[in-house]
């Protein structure tokens, strides 16, 4: 574009406007939000020397990278993620190998038990199954023009299919397969998985040190200055910009607002998306009361509550502990119930395999409640069939004063931790060039 008089104005203006903006600051820059994207983002603005602060609702770091250890030391887990996906690129697997995590990618071990109705699935069971995932996975690799969602995909007449598709889209990415747009799945990156023992506690430790306020929920931010204001109990914050990171359920609830109203395209970027309910319940175990037992993890294709498909994890790194996994309406359903109701709804599960003495030696558990929560709104978000384009439009910045970054705008990336970060370390260098550093 030629350089007219015109335009020279307006650069010049806008070049005054931040000047401003930044004169009438408390910090050059805002970040809503310490998950993974937030903290990425504040750490690669600081490297350069600018100013940052973080606020930041709950009274900790990591956000949905979360090991709760309410359960005590030994039977700590993951609430939120565990696994370092894709791990041939993320930026994960060489902060994990520095820090010595204890990790495992060895896929060895005994095959689960597959449970279906309450009883072990017969062979003929797993045959339907087996086969469901291999057309599922043949249906998927070949996206349709349209963008369908992944029940569309698996087709109207194969119930192996459909149970496929439920089990994949409940247990990978927390919803419905009717919700789920296809090619929005197909868009997503694959490699090694590396599961690690206490992935929130290492986000947290690597993350330590950083310009947080805690307890800090924003409510409101007004960007209809030359800057940013944002609304917290502690007060006003102002800044040049911010870098929102919020997960997109909390947009999508008004759980922070904008004042004026988003942009349509940012908007419509929000509305197209959703978070799924991916939640885990954690059992503590008293392991002298198991002994002899075959504590294999386990499948729950069906289980006897309705809509409930689910994974079991016995006893993850030795911890004296059982992990239910589940995704989709049913993990919905246990977050409502809240967590005594939840916890027994697992315990019944751990009974229906292991029997009696199994539920006899549980001691307690813990609901990741992560679809009520109101900090998080669901697991990870998934792109509404026909909303392919979603993720990419949350990118744009918005006046050039705020900067949405975290999963849901992490392109093949989203629904991860490696995702959320690099797109965090993206929205830095980009408000960085707006500061024109
Ligand atoms: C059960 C579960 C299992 C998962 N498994 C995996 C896995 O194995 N591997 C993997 O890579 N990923 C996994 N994920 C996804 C991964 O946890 C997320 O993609 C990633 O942590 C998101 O980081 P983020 O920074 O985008 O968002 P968040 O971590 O959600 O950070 C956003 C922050 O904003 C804060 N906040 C919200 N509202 C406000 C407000 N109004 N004001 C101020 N702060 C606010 C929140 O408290 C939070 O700290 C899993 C997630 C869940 C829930």
């Amino acid at each position: 574009m030629p350089l007219t008089r015109r335009s020279l104005l307006t650069g010049a203006a806008a070049l005054t406007l931040s000047g401003r903006a930044r004169a009438a600051s408390d910090v050059e820059v805002a970040v809503v939000g310490a998950g993974a994207a937030g903290l990425a983002a504040a750490a690669a603005i600081r490297r350069t020397g600018h100013s940052v602060v973080v606020l930041e609702a709950r009274p900790r770091i990591g956000g949905r990278a979360f090991t709760d250890a309410a359960l005590g030391p030994d039977a700590a887990f993951d609430a939120g993620p565990q696994y370092i996906h894709w791990a041939e690129r993320n930026p994960w697997k060489p902060i994990a190998l520095a820090d010595g995590v204890r990790r495992t990618d060895d896929e060895a071990g005994p095959w689960p038990l597959v449970f279906l109705d309450g009883a072990p699935a017969s062979d003929a069971d797993r045959l339907r199954r087996r086969t469901g995932f291999a057309r599922l996975s043949a249906a998927l690799d070949h996206p349709a023009a349209a963008d369908r969602s992944i029940r569309d995909a698996a087709g109207p007449d194969d119930p192996a299919m459909l149970t496929a598709a439920q089990g994949l889209a409940r247990l990978s990415l927390g919803e419905e397969p009717e919700r789920v747009s296809a090619a929005d799945y197909d868009q997503l990156w694959s490699g090694d998985d590396i599961w690690v023992d206490g992935y929130g506690a290492l986000v947290t430790r690597h993350y330590a040190g950083l310009p947080v306020r805690t307890g800090m929920p924003v409510s409101r931010i007004d960007w209809s200055g030359p800057g940013v204001a944002l609304d917290t109990p502690g007060g006003t914050l102002r800044a040049a910009l911010a870098i929102v990171t919020v997960p997109v359920g909390v947009l999508a609830a008004e759980g922070l607002r904008f004042a004026p109203a988003l942009p349509a395209e940012t908007a419509g970027a929000i509305e197209g998306l959703r978070m799924g309910a991916y939640t885990k319940v954690g059992l503590a175990l008293d392991p002298d009361r198991l002994a002899g037992t075959d504590l294999r993890d386990a499948i729950i294709v069906r289980s006897g509550r309705p809509g409930l498909t689910a994974n079991l994890e016995m006893r993850p790194f030795g911890r004296p502990v059982a992990v239910l996994h589940a995704g989709g309406d049913g993990a919905r359903a246990l977050c409502e119930a809240g967590e005594d109701a939840a916890v027994a709804a697992a315990a019944d599960e751990v009974a229906a395999i292991f029997g009696a003495k199994a539920r006899a030696a549980l001691r307690g558990g813990r609901l990741a409640a992560w679809w009520t929560d109101p900090y998080a709104r669901g697991s990870y978000s998934i792109a509404k069939p026909g909303r392919l384009s979603a993720r990419a439009a949350l990118h744009r910045p918005v006046a050039g004063r705020l900067f949405f970054a975290g999963e849901a705008a992490a392109g093949g990336g989203a629904m991860t931790v490696g995702g959320a970060t690099l797109d965090g370390q993206r929205a830095a260098r980009a408000a960085l060039a707006a500061l024109g550093a």
